[in-house]
């Protein structure tokens, strides 16, 4: 499986990464999903608006209704493992009530919403089994009735349902709007007209985001405190001027596993740092504090290898289509590349340990590793860190203070400025 992961490493440098881009400025989302414009919105003609969503029907034909202020163009498709469909439209401003869509009815399990690119948005639907779209249509409004997105879902059998995925096979990427694909993805390699800037290149990379929010404890989302967290990090190591900052995302948006490794791997980065937040259900006791991943082929311990599965389903969560042909690629020559990049993550995480123990509280175990697909770049030395806790009360109370995240920040800083200035001096006398 991890051979097969890592062909899909380069199989997902042939894909359009379309990340956020222009926006400078984090926009807090606060209740629910709600999708409040960012700064690089303002000019941009004003985006329809969803005001309302519900189900209807039962588990033979369910039907989806989203209220919306205009028509919009849209893209329906289902996908399976696990059994989704995903609609497909142009940016909107979600204001939907708080809680739409943790309730599920008939055929829809459950759905989300949120940002997929700039110009893109996107609702997945958990399904409780196999069922096709059986109408989709966009409602003009009238009769005091607003314009409506209708889809309706209809239970069928498994060979039925891979026929109809089969047909429709969809792109990895929503296509509704052609527009959106030209505003200025920034995560494809730029090509500067300018000297290329010498400095190394640090990736920081901002768990989930749009449809997919991480885990959460109350009104807390994962996406939105490690987003937070991300920028923080990205403003005081670009104070320093020593390196370029890369961010995967700063925006609520949501951004494929693979188009992240890709970032790190284009940008040829001399550090990837993926920022996330843990949350352990009740019942399974209440652990606390950080902890430092890296990628290994077998987990290092049971809790490790849960939480590689649980972060590798962002796609899954995000919609994103995960039959990929798996591709024949020399992978003994990545092998070595990423033998050797291991051995630089293993020395940063543990300089990085040694930085945060002082002033962070840290996991009983703080240095862990497992199969983190977004850790698979075969050439840029990658961890992941947890911050703590979403479901430890001081561990959240820390996530969400400003004063512990900038001084987690200073310490990461820290590590990072150790660890570059060591490669830097073994790269200067190599050259
Ligand atoms: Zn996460």
């Amino acid at each position: 499986m991890a051979r097969h992961l890592n062909q899909r490493v380069l199989l997902g440098c042939a894909l359009l990464c379309a990340a956020a881009c222009a926006c400078s400025e984090l926009t807090r989302v606060s209740a629910a999903e709600e999708q409040t414009p960012s700064q690089n919105q303002a000019t941009a003609p004003s985006l329809p608006v969803a005001s309302d969503a519900r189900l209807a029907g039962d588990a033979k034909l369910t039907r989806f209704i989203l209220d919306l202020d205009k028509g919009i163009q849209f893209r329906a498709f289902v996908l399976d493992d696990p059994y989704r469909v995903v609609i497909d439209i142009p940016q909107v401003n979600f204001r939907l009530p708080s809680g739409s869509g943790t309730n599920g009815r008939g055929l829809v399990k459950a759905f989300r919403y949120g940002t997929v690119m700039p110009g893109g948005s996107r609702i997945v639907f958990d399904l409780t089994g196999p069922a096709r779209v059986a109408d989709a249509t966009m409602l003009d409004g009238g009769n005091g009735q607003p314009p409506r997105l209708v889809l309706e879902l209809e239970d069928v059998d498994r060979p039925t349902f891979l026929q109809a995925l089969h047909a429709g096979r969809p792109q990895l990427k929503p296509a509704v709007s052609d527009q959106a694909a030209a505003v200025a993805p920034h995560a494809a390699p730029a090509k500067p007209a300018t000297p290329p800037d010498p400095r190394p290149v640090v990736v920081i990379d901002p768990g989930h985001g749009g449809v997919d929010n991480g885990t959460r404890s109350g009104e807390e989302m994962e996406k939105n405190l490690v987003l937070a967290f991300g920028l923080a990090l990205r403003d005081r190591l670009e104070k320093s001027g020593k390196y370029r900052v890369i961010m995967t995302r700063n925006d609520d948006t949501f951004i494929p596993l693979d188009d992240r490794v890709k970032v790190a791997h284009d940008q040829a980065a001399a550090l990837f740092v993926s920022i996330h937040a843990d949350y352990l259900p009740r019942g399974e006791g209440d652990a606390q504090g950080a902890t430092i991943y890296t990628l290994s082929d077998k987990a290092s311990d049971t809790e490790a290898e849960r939480l590689a599965e649980s972060e590798n389903r962002a796609d899954a969560i995000g919609g994103v289509d995960l039959r990929e042909e798996p591709t024949e690629v020399a992978d003994i020559l990545i092998d070595l590349a990423q033998r050797e990049t291991r051995t630089f993550s293993n020395r940063f995480a543990r300089m990085l340990m040694g930085e945060m123990k002082g002033t962070v509280r840290m996991h009983k175990n703080p240095l862990k590793s497992a199969g983190f697909r977004v850790l698979k770049a075969p050439d840029v030395p990658s961890v992941l860190v947890e911050l703590g806790y979403v479901s430890n009360k001081s561990d959240l109370e820390h996530l969400v203070s400003d004063r512990w995240r900038s001084k987690t920040v200073a310490s990461m800083a820290q590590a990072i400025d150790a660890f570059l200035a060591k490669r830097l001096a073994t790269a200067g006398t190599s050259r």
